[in-house]
C-alpha cells in the first residue's frame, strides 16, 4: 500500500490509528493543531477497558507498557450520599486488570514513541476530490495539500465532519465545572482518605459531584448538574472566587468534607457536556472517514477514549491489508462496524448521564450497582 494517509487530530484516536499502521509498516502523516505535545495540560485520567483501549494497545504492541504504567488501583469507587455517608465501597482487586487507569500526558507519550507528528498544523476544511484525484486539506495557514484518504480524528468540534456529515454537537443540559487539587497525600491528608485510592462520588438532585485520583497525587474533581446554557451569564468564569462561591451555593447543604473539594480547588473550567445524535451516520464519501468523538461525540461516561482507539486500530489494521484497489471498499467495511458499535455505546452513555444527573439520586446509585462487581 503507497497511498498518501492523513489523520487530522493526535488524541488517542489519531495516534493509535498512526501507530498501528506504522506497526504495520506504512507512512501516515499526522496533522495535529497544537504547537506542541505539551502546548495545552493533557487533561485528567482514563480507564481503558481490557477489550478495547487496551486491545488497540496490543493491537499497537504497547500493552505490556501500558500495564507497566497503569494503575489498577485506580479502578477503587466508593458512593457517599449528600450528607456523607458511605453507601457503597468498592476496593480494586490488586489482580484485576479489567479497567486501570492511566494519566492522558501518560497515553499519549506511549502512543508517540517513533511517531513524527506534525505540530501546529491546524487543519480548516477537507474537500473530498471528484473522480478520485484526492482529497484536498486546507490549513490555518493558508497552505493545502492532497491526500488520497483523510481521516477525521479532531474530536468533537471536527472539521473533517461536514465533508461527510451536516451534523454538530447538542447541549446535553448538564454542564460540567472541573477543578483540581495537587499533592493531596501530603496537603489534604483528609481529602486523599475521603477519595481513597480511585473515585469518589456523590449524587443529589439533579447534580453529582466526582473526584478522581490521577498519578502523582493530584486529583481532579468534576461537579456535574442541570443547566440551561446561559447558566452563568451574571458570572464572571475568569475569576475563580466567583465560580468557586456559585459551585458551593449550587451545592448547598452537602456535608462539609464533600464540599472541601471545592472550597480547596485551585482552578476552575466550565465544560459544558455536547453529544452528536445517538446513532449518527453518513452517506459514504470516498477518501475521507471519522474516527472517536468525531465521528460519534457522546458524554464522558468512560467509553469515548476506549471506542476512539479501537477505531484507530481496527481501521489501520483494516488498511494495512487492503490491496491497492481495496481501500475504499475497507473503510466502507470499517465505517459499519463502527456506527453499530458507537451506535450502542452512545444510547448506553445518555441513558447513563440521564440516570446520574437525574431528579431520583437512588437512580444514579443504581448504574453503580448495575457495573460493579457484586
Ligand atoms: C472529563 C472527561 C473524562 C473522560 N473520561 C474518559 C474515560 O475515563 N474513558 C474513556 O474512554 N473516555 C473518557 N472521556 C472521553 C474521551 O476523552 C474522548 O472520547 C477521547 O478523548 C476522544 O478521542 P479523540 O482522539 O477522538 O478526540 P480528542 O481527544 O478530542 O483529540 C482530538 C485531537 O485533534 C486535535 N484537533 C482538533 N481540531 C483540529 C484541527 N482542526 N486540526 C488539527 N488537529 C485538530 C486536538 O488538538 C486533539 O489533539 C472523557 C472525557 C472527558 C471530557
Amino acid at each position: 500500500m503507497r497511498h498518501r494517509i492523513a489523520v487530522v487530530g493526535g488524541g488517542p484516536a489519531g495516534l493509535t490509528f498512526a501507530r498501528v499502521l506504522h506497526r504495520h509498516g506504512h507512512p501516515v502523516t499526522v496533522l495535529e493543531r497544537e504547537p506542541g505535545p505539551d502546548a495545552r495540560p493533557p487533561g485528567g485520567t482514563l480507564d481503558l477497558h481490557e477489550g478495547m483501549g487496551q486491545l488497540a494497545l496490543e493491537k499497537a504492541g504497547l500493552l505490556a507498557e501500558f500495564q507497566e504504567l497503569s494503575r489498577p488501583e485506580g479502578q477503587a469507587m466508593r458512593i457517599l450520599d449528600t450528607d456523607g455517608t458511605v453507601l457503597r465501597d468498592w476496593p480494586a482487586r490488586p489482580d484485576e486488570r479489567a479497567n486501570p487507569e492511566i494519566d492522558r500526558g501518560q497515553l499519549r507519550d506511549l502512543l508517540l514513541g517513533p511517531l513524527d507528528v506534525q505540530w501546529g498544523r491546524g487543519v480548516t476544511r477537507v474537500v473530498p476530490g471528484k473522480d478520485r484525484d484526492g482529497v484536498r486539506v486546507d490549513f490555518a495557514d493558508g497552505r493545502q495539500e492532497t491526500f488520497d484518504l483523510v481521516i477525521g480524528a479532531d474530536g468533537a468540534w471536527s472539521r473533517t465532519r461536514s465533508a461527510v456529515s451536516p451534523a454538530t454537537p447538542h447541549y446535553t443540559g448538564v454542564t460540567s465545572v472541573e477543578t483540581s487539587l495537587d499533592d493531596v497525600d501530603t496537603r489534604h491528608p483528609d481529602l486523599a482518605r475521603l477519595i481513597g485510592d480511585g473515585s469518589v462520588a456523590v449524587y443529589g438532585v439533579n447534580r453529582g459531584l466526582v473526584a478522581q485520583r490521577n498519578s502523582g497525587g493530584h486529583v481532579k474533581v468534576g461537579a456535574k448538574f442541570r443547566a440551561p446554557l446561559d447558566w452563568h451569564t451574571d458570572l464572571d468564569l475568569a475569576d475563580v472566587e466567583v465560580v468557586r462561591s456559585s459551585l458551593l451555593t449550587l451545592f448547598d447543604g452537602w456535608a462539609a468534607p464533600v464540599l472541601d473539594l471545592l472550597r480547596r480547588g485551585t482552578d476552575f473550567v466550565h465544560r459544558p457536556l455536547y453529544v452528536l445524535p445517538v446513532s449518527h451516520t453518513w452517506a459514504h464519501v470516498p477518501g475521507v472517514t471519522l474516527l472517536g468523538d468525531a465521528a460519534h461525540l457522546m458524554p464522558p461516561l468512560g467509553a469515548g477514549a476506549n471506542l476512539a482507539m479501537l477505531e484507530g486500530a481496527e481501521l489501520a489494521e483494516s488498511l494495512a491489508a487492503a490491496g491497492p484497489d481495496e481501500l475504499d471498499d475497507a473503510v466502507r467495511a470499517f465505517e459499519e462496524r463502527m456506527w453499530a458499535r458507537a451506535g450502542k455505546w452512545a444510547q448506553i452513555t445518555a441513558d447513563g448521564l440521564e440516570r446520574l444527573v437525574s431528579p431520583d439520586p437512588a437512580e444514579a446509585l443504581a448504574v453503580f450497582d448495575e457495573v460493579q462487581p457484586a
